[in-house]
């Protein structure tokens, strides 16, 4: 990894020359809550001046330009006795502005099941390899738990991330294309001076974290716990809504349809995210439905975030965004759900 200062002018200048061949998709301010706090989202952006860095959260994640809510996968057109299949991957370049380290961190779990898994996705592949990733450092928010799930620092899985000095950023390079195209503007090498400033910086990050959970034994406490009353404490709750799944910057259950037109003359393979929180998720044909009720439904997603992701890659899926816990009605939340199965253990 290579570092460099970038003042803060020569990064306005950086986003211009991104701006001039990349869609630029970056946090945007678009309403504020009845509080008065902003409501950021990641959107595209034409101007520098519509990207807001100093954004708390954002209820989407960044998903959505990997892993699409609805996609289709190929066409099938029927001439006389042939056919014909049409699959169209994304291509155009795109750069991502502003994902926090969790979200960052998120990215790379993704790659490891549909970049590097059993079954790669081209889709997912060809989105991702176009798409130029430039993250920044944030003071962690009150409910937010990425330190526990390890989330909270990044080594790769981006081009260029920065982190806030005041009136300069520390930039850490990952990539050849980050390192051309930060050679259009004027950085400076690190001093020790900026050395330390990021140490201090990072520093308060670290000790800024104030929503901790209990990561270390958490595959056997959920193995422990299965039968536990915690799900149907919990379980009662859920209205089975599937947003906690939307708005998961690595839940990734989907569904595949195929639609036909009247005449069958056209038909689409069309890919839809999931929930494992709805109803019908584990219903098969024939009707039967392995998992019918709410707490089975959410036990589950909690064993493929913290258990069964955990043991294909040795890490849990979860980066402790909290985005789940932020959207939910019904106020089921990951650290309040994980405390109760700890002290159900004691
Ligand atoms: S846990 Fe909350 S957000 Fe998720 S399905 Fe249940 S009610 Fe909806
Ligand atoms: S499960 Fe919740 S806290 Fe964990 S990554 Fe998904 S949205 Fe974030």
């Amino acid at each position: 990894m290579l570092f460099r200062i970038l003042g803060k002018d020569q990064f306005h200048a950086l986003v211009e020359i991104i701006l001039k061949s990349n869609e630029v998709i970056a946090p945007k301010r678009i309403g504020a809550k009845a509080n008065g706090q902003p409501i950021h989202e990641f959107l595209p952006i034409s101007a520098f001046d519509e990207m807001d860095l100093h954004y708390r959260s954002t209820q989407y994640s960044a998903k959505t330009y990997f892993l699409p809510y609805q996609e289709t996968l190929s066409t099938f057109r029927l001439h006389g006795g042939d056919w014909e299949q049409e699959i169209a991957y994304r291509s155009e370049p795109r750069a991502i502005i502003g994902l926090r380290a969790y979200d960052v961190n998120a990215l790379v779990k993704l790659d490891k099941v549909f970049a590097r898994g059993r079954f790669p996705s081209p889709y997912y592949i060809s989105r991702r390899k176009n798409t130029f990733i430039v993250g920044i450092d944030h003071d962690p928010l009150e409910d937010e738990f990425s330190q526990s799930m390890g989330a909270d620092i990044v080594t790769h899985g981006f081009d260029l991330f920065l982190t806030d000095l005041g009136d300069r950023y520390f930039v850490a390079i990952a990539s050849d294309h980050a390192f051309s195209l930060l050679s259009m503007v004027e950085t400076a090498e690190v001093t020790d001076d900026d050395t330390q400033t990021y140490k201090e910086v990072r520093r308060r990050i670290l000790e800024g974290f104030k929503t901790q959970i209990n990561a270390k034994n958490l595959p056997n406490l959920l193995d422990l716990e299965f039968t536990s009353e915690v799900w149907k404490k919990w379980g009662k709750k859920c209205l089975s809504c599937g947003s906690c799944a939307m708005v998961c910057p690595t839940c990734y259950c989907y569904g595949v349809n195929e639609e036909v037109t009247m005449d069958f003359s056209e038909a689409k393979r069309v890919k839809q995210l999931y929930s494992c929180n709805i109803l019908d998720f584990a219903e098969v044909a024939g009707g039967h439905n392995f998992r019918p009720d709410h707490e089975t439904r959410l036990k589950y997603r909690y064993y493929h975030q913290h258990r069964g992701f955990m043991e294909d890659y040795d890490e849990p899926k979860c980066v402790g965004c909290n985005r789940c816990g932020r959207v939910c009605l019904a106020g089921i939340n990951p650290p309040a759900v994980i405390k109760d199965l700890y002290e159900e253990d004691l």
